[in-house]
């Protein structure tokens, strides 16, 4: 099985990494909907909701809450979407879970995820810094 999240779980291919654990991994996306959209991932494979081990997907909630807590003092939105699709139907692409964490601004409209061009690489490292260095102050 060739699955791109777990090639970047095990640092086999580039990512933006900002957070990891034990059992997940924090990264941006590369099409960002908005400025610090990242992904969090469980590090061993599941499909979707319906596959994952109940305890990884609570320490995927855990480092979600402890990253979207970095974004907010490292960028300030004004608003946080947390966002998971399951199956084709639901607009999955990817087929490893995965949540995203989308940082929203006030007049800014929602755009779903999969909608969004391929981002800025030197804005994409840049951010992923800022969010870094939040995590560990
Ligand atoms: P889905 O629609 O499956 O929830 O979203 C998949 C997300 O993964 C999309 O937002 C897409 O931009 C992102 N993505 C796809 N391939 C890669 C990749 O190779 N690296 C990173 N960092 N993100 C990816
Ligand atoms: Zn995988």
């Amino acid at each position: 099985m060739d699955c791109i999240f777990c090639r970047i779980a095990e640092k086999q291919a580039p990512a933006e990494i900002v957070y990891e654990d034990e059992a997940t991994m924090a990264f941006m996306d590369i099409n960002p909907v908005s400025p610090g959209h990242l992904l969090i991932v469980p590090k061993r494979h599941a499909r979707t909701i319906y596959d994952i081990d109940e305890a990884e997907a609570a320490a995927v909630m855990r480092t979600a809450v402890r990253v979207a807590r970095a974004i907010k003092a490292a960028l300030g939105p004004d608003g946080l979407n947390l966002h998971q699709s399951n199956e084709r139907a639901a607009g999955q692409a990817v087929f490893h879970l995965h949540l995203h964490l989308i940082p929203r601004w006030a007049g800014r409209p929602w755009t779903a995820p999969g909608q969004a061009r391929a981002g800025d690489p030197m804005a994409i490292r840049e951010t992923a810094a800022r969010i870094r260095a939040s995590l560990q102050a």
